[in-house]
């Protein structure tokens, strides 16, 4: 081996700076002296010390998504389950109560049912499209309310204008997973949230090749909690997604524009075909939270939609089969139009009672819209229905 020193060389000078954001996977970064690294920790000079802590790709996500949610100082996370586990871990103790929207994601659910009641935090769900519920579910300890807007899959919207009074009456913290909305649809902040909460797997980053989350809180305390226990557990997110990401949310808003046109006229579409029993979207006329899809979301019915087909678990085979034009995948927000069949996936560890009790039967299909023309997608699903009519 030669006798080379491995030490950094830094960067070729350059008095121009490049337009795109430079990926940067170093873990360490190194000091000049012990003096510099004091200014350093005492915060008296900006500077990144260990990738665990902070690097430079966190940051520059977080404040490209701080500035679409209106939010200040978020953290960006390794997921968006991350992002969940900081809000509540990193804030609550035991011995306080905290009340999770009824229809959250499979994981946060499972995070209330299983993980923060073996650590001392109570937990209990209730609707949040019923302001009166949750009122009535809030206990002298509870400490935060965790909600959904637009629950998955039913589309039901939740009272956010209703529960942010009362969290606000009562001392409570909101914390809302803004995921299925986006910040194109909804700030949270601006209606009371305390913290907001993104999957960034999803509609931001958008390509289905990152996994990402980020968290925000109103408070300052509130964020630095959150960021010392993001730090200490370590859920930091690997430079290079956060590098695709940003990338990503470039065209966030172009393509939420786009697959939200687009899902609107394919609601429209699959309600005309025959075979399709119902179509849940949350700006048609059938729809049972429409005005509130008007005032919360200011009419922006999203890129999601689901529909019920007749027929058992061998039409609901043969449509997902049929539909070969879509990924029939459970996840949402990418650039291709997916199909989920929540009985199968996201709701398999209900009894099928409990998913009857929410309208998800075997001929229930949720669909993410994607970037495909609407025509195209219409044939898919026609192609689907037709297969299913023959099972
Ligand atoms: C996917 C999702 C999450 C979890 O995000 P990951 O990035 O998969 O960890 C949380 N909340 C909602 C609403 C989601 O859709």
């Amino acid at each position: 081996m030669k006798k080379t020193l491995m030490r950094p060389v830094g960067l070729p000078e350059s008095a121009s700076h490049p337009v795109a954001t430079p990926l940067m996977p170093s873990v360490v970064y190194a000091s000049d002296t012990p003096d510099a690294l004091d200014a350093q920790y005492e915060g008296r000079v900006a500077g990144y010390t260990y990738a665990r802590e902070g690097h430079p790709n966190a940051d520059v996500l977080a404040r490209r998504i701080d500035a679409l949610e209106g939010a200040e100082g978020g953290i960006v996370t390794g997921s968006g389950m991350a992002a969940v586990t900081a809000a509540l871990m990193g804030l609550l103790r035991a011995g306080d109560h905290v009340l999770g929207g009824d229809q959250l994601y499979g994981r946060s659910l499972r995070l209330m049912r299983d993980d923060l009641p073996r650590l001392g935090i109570a937990t209990s769900l209730a609707d949040p499209t019923d302001v009166d519920a949750v009122a009535a579910a809030l206990r002298p300890e509870t400490r935060m309310v965790l909600i959904e807007v637009v629950s998955n899959p039913t589309l039901r919207i939740a009272d956010l204008d209703g529960i942010a009074a009362l969290c606000a009456e009562r001392g409570i913290l909101l914390a809302v997973d803004n995921t299925f909305t986006t910040p194109a649809a909804i700030r949270p902040m601006e209606r009371g949230a305390d913290i907001v909460i993104q999957s960034v797997t999803k509609l931001l980053a958008g390509h289905s090749d990152v996994t990402l989350g980020w968290v925000a809180a109103r408070s300052p305390e509130d964020r630095k909690r959150m960021y010392d226990f993001a730090v200490t557990t370590g859920m930091t997110a690997s430079p290079f997604d956060c590098w695709l990401a940003e990338r990503g949310l470039m065209t966030f808003g172009l393509r939420f524009a786009q697959a939200q046109a687009t899902a609107e006229r394919l609601a429209a579409r699959l309600a005309d075909m025959p075979g399709v029993r119902r179509v849940l979207y949350p700006t048609r006329e059938d729809h049972p939270d429409r005005a509130r899809a008007q005032a919360v979301l200011r009419g922006q019915g999203g890129n999601m939609l689901s529909f019920e087909i007749e027929g058992g678990r061998a039409a609901a085979n043969a449509f997902a089969a049929g539909a070969a034009g879509v990924a029939f995948a459970p996840t949402l927000g990418d650039v291709g139009t997916t199909l989920s069949h929540p009985a199968s996936s996201s709701h398999r560890g209900l009894t099928s009672e409990a998913r009857a009790a929410i309208g998800v039967t075997e001929g229930f299909f949720r669909v993410s819209v994607g970037l495909e023309d609407a025509d195209a997608l219409a044939a898919t699903f026609e192609a689907g229905l037709a297969a299913a009519r023959g099972a």
